[in-house]
């Protein structure tokens, strides 16, 4: 049976990790940057839970997790506070997670997705904060899941902040989750709350999957766990889709249950089953007070949004005209979409520029595996360029290598002309002369337009210029080709 075709309605919620921009921990002084140190070495007494010390509540991880419930419309809560999730399990000293329960930082929300073509509405059913637990490491051979013979524990990751989005079972296909999960990204990009990026665990999404019943009541769901790009996550719930008709279709019964997600076999497996709130026995932190947000706090909040990556994409489709495929591109990422306004300001045509975005600068930037943020052409200078073109003083072909060569040197537009050899007025003499003849000949009607003097306003005219500059692959100079058409036209 084909995956994607499923004989039941699909239902899925997704629960999405995403880890917050800040400078140090949720409730201790230790760095964030975890990635590629030393096991243990980013760790202290607070996150190692060594006795006697006591939890201190970063506030910044408060205003980045309040900007998110903003910029998903949930309404933010003024009082709230976090709870004790007790487990044990090496990954977290405490033997218990701070996280929120019940009263969270925000609740309700929505986001408007997009998967093949079609808009949809996805619920929010609340955000929350909580740290993050540590990362046990299973050594294994060939680096499978299972078969180890002990495990190492490192707590450098132990205390990140957090924030949970958690989503009604809005989505119905897996083509929709990842939709979700893009458009969930890019928001946390475009607020400045999280890179995002789901290969080194800044975003983990757990995903809740059911098959509906013939009543149209909800199946009993299965969560999905390690899926750590967007392809893993497709393909999870496609098996597990396939997984779940199979079992129903042979008259058994779903378990609730979680499954990991392996990435090399492409299958899930249980890892056990299902847990129920009360096997965590949920209780109040005492040691952090709850969480007061004023109504002053939430209007500063709410004034220091910038531009939501929606709002964006609808004004430059009335302020530039371009189409909604150019826009998503221009969009994805809020700096190329700040490169290609810098460059529109700096005076370059819209749909020009666009172009120029989107083919050039877009290739330019895959070739040299670099980010907009670090590029070296600035937008003013390629902006310059296009200019260029536009006047028809370079053809595109050239000004394609000039943005090659200012991409890899720091020199001038100028300087990168003249570099790539084709400085202005190089075609002259005896070779810009017969381009100039087989031009007027491959134009006939043209020229006698021109010649007879009904070419009043002059485009007849241009169009001949442009096209010797053109030709000439930008390497004529314009005005002695003015010159040398005035010579023949006689
Ligand atoms: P729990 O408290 O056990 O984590 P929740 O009710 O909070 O369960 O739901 C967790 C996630 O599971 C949410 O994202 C929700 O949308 C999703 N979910 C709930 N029921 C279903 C279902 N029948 N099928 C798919 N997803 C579901
Ligand atoms: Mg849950
Ligand atoms: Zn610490």
């Amino acid at each position: 049976m084909d995956a994607k075709i499923s004989k039941r309605p699909v239902v899925i919620g997704l629960e999405v990790h995403i880890q917050l921009n800040t400078k140090t921990k949720l409730f201790c002084p230790c760095s964030t940057d975890y990635i590629g140190r030393t096991p243990n070495s980013n760790v202290c007494p607070i996150c190692l839970a060594v006795p006697g010390t006591l939890p201190l509540l970063n506030d910044s991880a408060v205003a980045l997790g309040s900007r998110m419930g903003l910029g998903l419309y949930g309404e933010i809560q003024r009082y709230s506070n976090f709870h004790r999730k007790n487990y044990f399990y090496p990954d977290l000293a405490k033997a218990y997670q701070i996280t929120q329960y019940g009263l969270t930082i925000s609740t309700g929300g929505y986001l408007d997705i997009e998967a093949e073509g079609a808009q949809k509405r996805v619920r929010i059913h609340h955000l929350h904060l909580e740290e993050d637990a540590g990362k046990l490491v299973h050594p294994t051979e060939d680096g499978r899941l299972t078969g180890a013979a002990y495990s190492l524990v490192d707590y450098n990751r132990g205390g990140v902040p957090l924030s949970e989005i958690v989503s009604e079972p809005d989505m119905s296909s897996p083509a929709e989750a990842r939709g979700y999960v893009v458009r969930l990204r890019q928001l946390a990009r475009y607020l400045d709350v999280s890179d995002g990026e789901m290969e080194s665990g800044s975003l983990r999404v757990d995903a809740n999957i059911s098959l509906s019943n013939p009543d149209g009541s909800l199946g009993t769901r299965v969560e999905i766990k390690n899926m750590n790009s967007l392809k893993s996550l497709e393909r999870a719930l496609e098996y597990e889709i396939s997984r779940q008709n199979k079992v129903l279709d042979a008259g058994g019964r779903i378990v609730q249950e979680t499954r990991l997600w392996d990435d090399a076999e492409e299958v899930t497996r249980s890892m056990r089953n299902k847990e129920t709130a009360s096997d965590y026995r949920y209780y109040p932190e005492m040691d952090l007070a709850p969480i007061v947000i004023t109504d002053e706090q939430i209007e500063s909040f709410k004034r220091s949004m910038p531009e939501l990556p929606w709002e964006k994409r609808e004004r430059f489709e009335s302020a530039f005209g371009l189409s909604k495929e150019e826009i998503a591109i221009l969009t994805e990422q809020k700096e190329l979409a700040r490169y290609y306004e810098d460059m529109v300001e700096a005076g370059a045509p819209p749909a020009r520029a666009a172009n120029w975005v989107r083919m050039e600068v877009l290739r330019a930037l895959n070739e040299l595996g670099g980010d907009i943020r670090s590029f070296r052409v600035k937008p003013g200078a390629l902006a310059d360029l296009v200019k260029k073109i536009e006047a028809k003083e370079l053809s595109s072909t050239i000004g394609k290598d000039v943005l090659d060569v200012l991409a890899r040197e720091s020199i001038s537009l100028d300087e990168a002309i003249k570099r790539i050899g084709a400085p202005l007025g190089r075609m002259t003499g005896e070779s810009l002369g017969s381009l100039i003849d087989k031009i007027f000949a491959d134009n006939r009607d043209v020229i006698d337009t021109i010649r007879s003097g009904e070419d009043k306003k002059g485009g007849k005219m241009k169009f001949i210029h442009g096209l010797a500059m053109k030709e000439s692959r930008g390497q004529a100079d314009p005005a002695e080709v003015s010159a040398v058409i005035a010579e023949k036209l006689g």
